[in-house]
């Protein structure tokens, strides 16, 4: 399998497997957010499609950074992560305010009156617990 120290044409070490795991996981992102929207038949963007998109444009930043030393590379991967945190954050503060549906324990959102599977009247948040973020 490996040739001169090669195996699929690429010479590899250390950083090679920092590189390309990186990718892999980048790469991911495309997979896990196809199936979700394939699953639901509408467009989905599962939270794990940030969490991937972060940890492999870090990982993907850090090659650029150390590795390759490229500015075309660094600047790609450079200011990514700040869509990426935003998104997940929104993303874990819009799920804590969820209210779940008391007859069929479907999570609904927030200022939602009736539960958009059952049609059952949700219980109205109490003013004291919403907060404005
Ligand atoms: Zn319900």
């Amino acid at each position: 399998m490996f040739i001169n120290n090669q195996f699929l044409g690429i010479e590899w070490h250390a950083w090679k497997v920092i590189g390309w795991a990186g990718n892999a996981v980048f790469f991911s992102r495309f997979v896990v957010q196809w199936l979700a929207t394939e699953k639901r038949k509408r467009v989905v963007i599962p939270v794990s499609f940030w969490w991937l998109s972060l940890l492999g444009s870090l990982v993907l930043l850090v090659y650029g950074l150390f590795y390759l030393r490229d500015s075309v590379v660094i600047f790609a991967y450079a200011f990514t992560w700040i869509p990426y945190i935003r998104n997940i954050v929104i993303h874990y503060r819009n799920k804590a305010a969820q209210k779940q549906c008391g007859a069929c324990h479907t999570n609904a959102m927030p200022h939602a009156e009736f539960c958009y599977k059952c049609g059952a009247r949700l219980e109205p948040i109490p003013p004291a617990e919403i907060s404005v973020r």
